[in-house]
C-alpha cells in the first residue's frame, strides 16, 4: 500500500502490532518501512503506561519504536490537562512561566505513567481540603488508586474538581481473564459525586485531536490501522480519518457487516500492506 497520500499513519498497538508477548505478522516490517520512507507515524494505545514505559515494553517484544512515536491515554490526558488548565491559569496571572501556585492542580488516582508525564508541570493535590482542578482516574488496579486515595478523590469531586477518565474502557484483559477498566472506576466516582466525566482515550475525539496537534497534521490527512471497530475504526472515522481494520485482533470477519461505522478497507494482517 502507498501511504504517500497521507500526512501520518496511525497504528493501534494491542491486537494490531503485538498480541500478549509477541509481535504480529508484518508489524516490525511495516514500522521499519515507515521509518525508512520517512513517513510520520504514531503507535496508539489505551494502556495506562507512559510512552517511555511502552517503548521499553515493546523493545522486550523485539519491536523497536522510540517513545516519541508512541501515544497512550496518559499522554493524551497530560496534553488535555495542560491545554485545559494551564493557559487559563497563566492568563489569569498574566505570565507564561507558571509558578507552582499557578500550575494546574491535579489529583492522580490513575497511573505512574501519568505521574511521569505531568511531574514538574502540575501541582499534585494530596489532601481533600486542597483546591483541585481535576481528578484523573484509571483502573483501580494501579497503585495510585488505593482506597484512601479513592476517598480523597470523592471529596475533591464533591467540592468541584473536574473528573477525567484516562479512557472509557469497561474492562481490560489480564492473565486471569478481565479486570475493571478505567471507565468502570470513573463511572463509580461519577455516580457517587454526581458529576459528568470526560474521557481522553480512544475512541474519544479528544484523543485523536490531541495526537494530531502533537504531530502537526490535520485529522483528515491521517490513516489509522487498528483491530477494534469501536475504539479504532469508529473513533478515527469520527474525526475524519481514513481507517483500515486488521482482523488479527479482537474483530472477526462476521462482525464487520454489523458495524455502524465501516472501515475503508479490511485486511487479515499487516503483511497485506507491505
Ligand atoms: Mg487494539
Amino acid at each position: 500500500m502507498d501511504f504517500s497520500p497521507y500526512d501520518a499513519v496511525l497504528l493501534d498497538l494491542d491486537g494490531t502490532i503485538y498480541h500478549e508477548n509477541h509481535p504480529l505478522p508484518g508489524a516490525i516490517e511495516l514500522i521499519r518501512r515507515l521509518e525508512r520512507e520517512g513517513t510520520c507515524y504514531a503507535c496508539l494505545t489505551n494502556s495506562g503506561m507512559s510512552p517511555r514505559q511502552l517503548e521499553a515494553k515493546l523493545a522486550g517484544l523485539g519491536v523497536r519504536v522510540d517513545a516519541s512515536h508512541i501515544y497512550s491515554c496518559p499522554a493524551a490526558t497530560a496534553d488535555y490537562v495542560m491545554e485545559t488548565f494551564a493557559p487559563r491559569r497563566a492568563l489569569l496571572h498574566g505570565s507564561v512561566q507558571a509558578s507552582d501556585a499557578e500550575r494546574p492542580r491535579i489529583f492522580n488516582l490513575a497511573t505512574d505513567g501519568l505521574h511521569e508525564l505531568l511531574e514538574g508541570k502540575v501541582h499534585w493535590v494530596e489532601s481533600p481540603e486542597e483546591e483541585c482542578d481535576a481528578v484523573c482516574c484509571a483502573s483501580p488496579a494501579h497503585s495510585f488508586a488505593s482506597k484512601e486515595r479513592q476517598w480523597i478523590a470523592l471529596q475533591l469531586l464533591r467540592r468541584g474538581a473536574k473528573l477525567i477518565g484516562l479512557c472509557a474502557d469497561r474492562l481490560y484483559p489480564s492473565p486471569r481473564g478481565v479486570e475493571f477498566g478505567a471507565g468502570s472506576m470513573t463511572a463509580l466516582l461519577a455516580y457517587a459525586a454526581n458529576v459528568t466525566p470526560i474521557f481522553c482515550g480512544k475512541p474519544e475525539a479528544v484523543f485523536f485531536h490531541e495526537l494530531c496537534r502533537r504531530l502537526k497534521v490535520a485529522p483528515d490527512r491521517c490513516i489509522l490501522i487498528g483491530d477494534n471497530l469501536e475504539s479504532d475504526i469508529a473513533g478515527a472515522k469520527g474525526v475524519g480519518m481514513a481507517a483500515i481494520l486488521a482482523l488479527c485482533g479482537v474483530t472477526r470477519r462476521e462482525d464487520v457487516a454489523e458495524a455502524k461505522v465501516q472501515p475503508d478497507r479490511v485486511i487479515g494482517d499487516l503483511r497485506e500492506l507491505l
